[in-house]
């Protein structure tokens, strides 16, 4: 898929689902090149700015697997609002690391993590409405919406976020050499 961008700057949304936030440190490790980038793009929600919400966007970049009912519902706003939706990071293209509580049932998890794990005071399984609902299993994006590009690493290197954003944005099919290529 190609789209040729005609307005005059590109809007860009990103968020971190259940993800450890190092995607969007590699993201922010592009340093000064973010200047160059502001004068072709405009961020949405992003940890740039206080937006609480994916307003229409261009491109949405989003770390992190889904583990939960939020991360489901924001991962479906992204979807409804990006023109191009990108699965960014290990954790949002397999589940990664939050997918490894897969091997176990959720309530085996729970009583590991509330209530028989080494240090816990006052075991309880916390059960406030705030909380939002945990997902039986962890998964990667493309399991709940149709996703447009996929950025591999743990994380990806910003070498790799400014590539694949410049060639979007050139109207190119994003394209990362080998060096620029890794899963771990
Ligand atoms: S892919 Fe790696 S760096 Fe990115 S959110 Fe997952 S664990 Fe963190």
């Amino acid at each position: 898929m190609r789209e040729v961008f005609t307005v005059s700057k590109v809007r860009v949304a990103t968020t971190s689902l259940a993800g450890c936030f190092g995607c969007h440190m590699s993201f922010l490790d592009m340093d000064e090149r973010i200047v160059g980038l502001l004068e072709h793009v405009e961020f949405s929600r992003s940890p740039i700015n206080d937006i609480k919400h994916c307003d229409p966007c261009d491109i949405g970049l989003v770390e992190g697997a889904l583990c939960n009912a939020d991360n489901v519902h924001v991962l479906k706003e992204f979807r409804e609002n990006c023109k191009i939706l990108i699965a960014v990071g290990a954790c949002a293209i397999n589940g990664g690391v939050p997918a490894m509580r897969n091997h176990f049932t959720l309530q085996e998890c729970l009583e590991e993590a509330f209530l028989d794990m080494i240090g816990v005071d006052n075991p309880h399984i916390p059960n406030d409405v705030e909380i939002p609902l945990l997902l039986s299993k962890v998964h990667p994006l493309h399991e709940v919406v149709k996703v447009d590009y996929y950025l591999p690493g743990c994380p990806p290197s910003a070498d790799a976020f400014v590539k694949v954003l410049t060639d979007l944005l050139e109207g190119k099919e994003p394209s990362l050499p080998k060096s620029m290529l890794h899963y771990d």
